[in-house]
């Protein structure tokens, strides 16, 4: 199917090399040495698929005041894996400020209803809200 003519993997190529320039580039945007220790590509039996950035070193305050730029990232990131996320969002160590995970993921007919209904930036205690895409 990937006709690539150096028979290397295209796919965890493109993994590995997004997980380097995620890392850099927030790394610079926050201006201190966060890690981006494990990057995901998954697919729910419900038919949810998406992206998990498992991180150390980022806390809620920088998602706080960085915001747009991390949105962007984001964003930039899942165009390269063609994945067009209805919800993004960094799940927490609960009663912490210490941020677990970022999450890019398009949502199945299932669960798209119970994120519809959360409301606010962090409907859970270890939720984050960073977009939700809302269908007409
Ligand atoms: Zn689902």
């Amino acid at each position: 199917m990937f006709a690539m003519g150096s028979g290397e993997n295209m796919i965890t190529e493109e993994i590995l090399k997004n997980r380097a320039e995620f890392e850099e580039k927030t790394r610079k945007l926050i201006g201190r040495p966060v890690l981006l220790i494990e990057l995901d590509l998954f697919a729910l039996p419900c038919g949810c698929s998406g992206i998990t950035a498992n991180m150390r070193g980022l806390e809620v305050d920088d998602l706080e005041v960085f915001e747009p730029q991390i949105l962007q990232l984001v964003k930039e990131m899942a165009a390269r894996f063609e994945i067009k996320p209805t919800v993004t969002f960094a799940r927490l160590v609960p009663g912490s400020s210490i941020v677990a995970s970022l999450n890019w993921r398009t949502l199945c007919m299932r669960c798209y209803p119970e994120f519809a209904r959360s409301e606010g930036k962090m409907p859970r205690p270890d939720l984050y809200m960073l977009h939700f895409e809302r269908r007409k």
